[in-house]
């Protein structure tokens, strides 16, 4: 989705502000797909500092379907967009910058669906538990625990010990 800021680039202290719903439905990230909620548009906000130069604002918030990090069972979260940045039109863009450093702009079209795929990434959650104290699931029949004991036999045997009683078991072979 596009949206055009050719006015914001006019003359200094006109703004341009719209309201958009951007047709984001999904993201992709780490090769899975996450089903995205959106309870508002996004304030999208163009102000001119000078001919040719504005600043643009974007906020909103938007929900993702996310899943538990030990259980698996969905979580939605709140992802906030806040983005700022000075563009140009372009034929205002600084000699020391390339055109191509505007990131998102294509001419005077802001591309809304990239800035915001971005922005999910930059914000997306560390750490996601349905609760602090999620108990998982079972390794053994993959019952979420959560529910209630599954009561598996959930005993490792401590691998360091195992290896000692092979090693104690082979000597006694020769
Ligand atoms: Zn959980
Ligand atoms: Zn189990």
């Amino acid at each position: 989705m596009f949206i055009d800021l050719s006015e914001s680039f006019l003359s200094q202290g006109c703004t341009q502000s719209k309201q958009v719903s951007p047709d984001i439905e999904a993201v992709q990230l780490n090769g899975q797909t996450y089903r995205v909620i959106w309870k508002e548009p996004v304030t999208v906000t163009a102000t001119c500092l000078e001919k040719g130069k504005a600043l643009l604002k974007v906020n909103g918030a938007l929900n993702v379907e996310l899943f538990c990090d030990r259980c698996l069972t969905p979580v939605e979260r709140e992802i906030g967009i806040n983005f700022e940045q000075k563009i140009y039109a372009p034929d205002a863009v600084p000699a020391e910058m390339n055109a191509d450093e505007q990131v998102f702009m294509e001419g005077t079209q802001l591309d809304i669906t990239a800035l915001i795929n971005s922005e999910i990434v930059m914000n997306w959650p560390p750490k996601i538990l349905c609760k602090e104290d999620c108990k998982g699931i079972c390794t053994i029949c993959g019952k979420n625990l959560n529910e209630g004991e599954c009561g598996c036999d959930t005993f490792v045997p401590d691998v360091r010990m195992a290896a000692i009683k092979e090693l104690f078991l082979a000597n006694k072979e020769v």
